[in-house]
């Protein structure tokens, strides 16, 4: 996936970058809106001297890329509650109609997972701009027939950061050529069993040095 940083500059007129620092404590989803317009579209958007709004969002993803318009660590104008939570706390993902909905989504759907593995969240953090102020959005997943569509995609996330977590574990347990030793060295006290591909550092390596050398050493 591609991940392009290319924030808009700070004196942005109607005050798009705010300047406020954040510490988020959720994700917010949008769409768009406009069954036309790419990432690179609603990025340029941002900084068209045609736009008259305030509104502005951290990331937009469709399916070529994911571009952050505003650092994480500031606040967006994205959630319609004003200096309520979802403006104050979250960062605002939107997410592109144009071209092949179904990418764009699975795009997102990676882009999410692995934010939230970052953080060490889970998809409860999740929310819609609808969840803050009410707004139809993301449009595509809500609305009586497409509700389930939100439902849906948090599943989709949920399987991503399992899988994530999965691989994670399966990087840090011990190779199968390793296991009799490793047994071995945890019931002898040389390790505490704890990450077991980590290289060792010498004094790391002189301890372990220690513990055998009290154990069986002769002086
Ligand atoms: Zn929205």
């Amino acid at each position: 996936m591609k991940y392009i940083v290319d924030h808009i500059p700070l004196n942005t007129p109607n005050k798009r970058r705010s300047g406020i620092g954040m510490n988020p404590t959720t994700i917010t989803i949008h769409n768009t809106g406009n069954p036309r317009s790419t990432a690179r579209n609603e990025r340029g958007w941002l900084t068209n001297p045609t736009n008259q709004r305030q509104a502005s969002f951290h990331i937009v993803v469709d399916a070529q890329e994911a571009i952050e318009c505003i650092p994480l660590h500031e606040v967006a104008w994205h959630a319609g509650d004003g200096r309520g939570d979802g403006n104050m706390k979250s960062i605002s993902i939107e997410i592109c109609e144009s071209g092949d909905y179904t990418k764009n989504i699975e795009h997102a759907v990676q882009l999410v997972a692995k934010m939230l593995k970052e953080r060490g969240w889970g998809i409860e953090r999740l929310r819609r701009h609808w969840d803050w102020s009410k707004k139809v959005c993301p449009r595509l997943m809500y609305g009586e027939g497409t509700w389930n569509a939100w439902e849906s995609f948090k599943v989709q996330v949920r399987n991503r950061l399992n899988e994530q977590i999965g691989q994670a574990a399966q990087e840090q347990a011990v190779s199968s050529w390793a296991v009799e030793a490793w047994q071995w060295a945890i019931r002898e006290k040389l390790t505490d069993g704890n990450t077991p591909r980590d290289p060792l550092s010498r004094e790391q390596l002189m301890t372990i040095l220690y513990r055998y050398h009290k154990k069986y050493g002769s002086n």
